[in-house]
């Protein structure tokens, strides 16, 4: 009856269906547990009509031609270009840390001194990895240096990760590189913002096709089997594609233990004010229990609200209870041995894809994670 399922709706699965309905003619099965489609990118009204972001803030943003034309099929965006602010003391200054923040933070002969010395040791424009640019051996950038690290890394990164900057993985601490330009922008993308009716719409076209079958509120486990080397689906051996695209140790009972994850609590507030931070998103860096704000009315652009609402993100670490969400692979190396283990014991299962942030155990964005997609539903196509 079915050629391929799909399992997990998020931007993962959702652009692997479309792909294999649309272009391969393929009748997809695509099972969801939770009760409704979008994985992560979820979006919806809350109880004062304010359309919130139920897994944290998503923007989109991409230099991805291909993966902007592909989506843009699905929906019109509203686009911006989104700032970060980092709240510093009584300041509140723009991240990533460019030179705007470093006029903001030195006088101006000392920021124009060392303003020179940044574009002399990097060139104008460049992107800095706060690690590598501690380790300058000119005294006055090291001293930016340590001022970015502590006030724009350390505190945030001990709550994000529960670890010191120089203890994690120096990929995630590159994503927030120091811009050597005045753009206050958070990406410099060429494309970003958000689906102008917001993220679940853009899902629901992508997987309203004739050829696609939305199955919700079902985990993937109480319909298919996975044994050593055959899929049962529904008792009776599967012959199609089964693309995974959720937590590969959850697929094995976690039998060697589970994949480390850090997790976040969302905190949404309600306030009957025109606005709570006058901003999108505001990153607490040296202080609170809390990462940031999300103020959602300025990132989805949305007009004509009764009040505003926020959500706070406490991070901690994953511990598998329930209603606990993986959200950040820990990539290290015993992780990846794990990690490992696990993708072994899939080598023998026929037509069996591992896709996604979660099956996959790797950090991807938006835009990359639906390059992936399509990819994998082009190799499938053309096997
Ligand atoms: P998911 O969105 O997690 O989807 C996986 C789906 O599989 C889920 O719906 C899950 O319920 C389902 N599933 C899992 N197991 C089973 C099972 N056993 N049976 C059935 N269904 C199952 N990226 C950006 O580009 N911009 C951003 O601003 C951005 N912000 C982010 C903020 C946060 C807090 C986080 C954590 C991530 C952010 N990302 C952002 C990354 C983005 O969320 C991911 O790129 C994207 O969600 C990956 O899609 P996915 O389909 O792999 O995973």
């Amino acid at each position: 009856m079915y050629d391929c399922i799909v399992i997990g709706a998020g931007i993962a699965g959702a652009a692997c269906a479309r792909k294999l309905a649309e272009e391969a003619g393929k009748k997809v099965l695509v099972i969801e547990r939770r009760s409704h489609i979008g994985g992560n990118c979820y979006d919806v009204l809350d109880e004062y009509g304010i359309l919130i972001h139920e897994y944290g803030p998503h923007i989109f943003h991409t230099g991805l031609e291909e993966v902007y034309e592909y989506l843009s099929r699905f929906t019109e965006w509203y686009p911006f270009g989104h700032e970060v602010v980092a709240k510093v003391g009584d300041k509140l200054i723009p991240v990533p840390f460019n030179l705007n923040t470093l006029h903001m933070v030195y006088d101006k002969e000392k920021a124009d001194l060392l303003e020179k010395k940044l574009i002399e040791a990097y060139g104008e424009g460049s992107r800095v990895p706060i690690m590598k640019l501690r380790e300058n051996d000119d005294p006055d950038i090291r001293e930016i240096a340590q001022y970015v690290y502590e006030n724009v890394f350390l505190k945030y990164t001990m709550k994000q990760w529960g670890q010191k900057p120089e203890e994690i993985s120096p990929e995630v601490t590159g994503r927030v590189p120091v811009l050597i330009s005045y753009d206050n922008r958070y990406f410099q993308d060429k494309y970003q913002g958000v689906p102008k009716d917001g993220f679940t719409p853009m899902f629901e076209h992508m997987l309203d096709h004739e050829n696609i079958e939305v199955v919700l509120d079902t985990d993937c486990r109480d319909v298919l089997k996975f044994t050593g080397n055959e899929i049962l689906f529904e008792g009776k051996p599967f012959e199609g594609d089964v693309i995974y695209t959720g937590a590969l140790d959850e697929l094995f009972d976690c039998k060697f233990g589970r994949l480390p994850y850090r997790s976040l609590d969302f905190h949404f507030e309600h306030y009957d004010e025109e606005s709570y931070q006058g901003h999108s998103v505001v990153n607490y860096t040296v202080s609170e229990d809390y990462t940031r704000i999300t103020e959602f009315k300025f990132l989805t652009g949305q007009k004509n609200t009764d009040g505003t609402t926020i959500v706070k993100e406490y991070p901690f670490a994953y511990t598998g209870a329930a209603g606990e969400i993986p959200y950040y692979a820990i990539l290290n190396e015993e992780n990846q041995a794990l990690y490992g283990k696990y993708r072994a014991l899939t080598a023998g299962l026929p037509k069996f894809h591992l896709l996604g942030r979660l099956a996959e155990y790797k950090y991807y964005n938006i835009d990359a994670m639906t390059k992936k997609a399509m990819e994998l539903a082009d190799a499938i196509m053309n096997q």
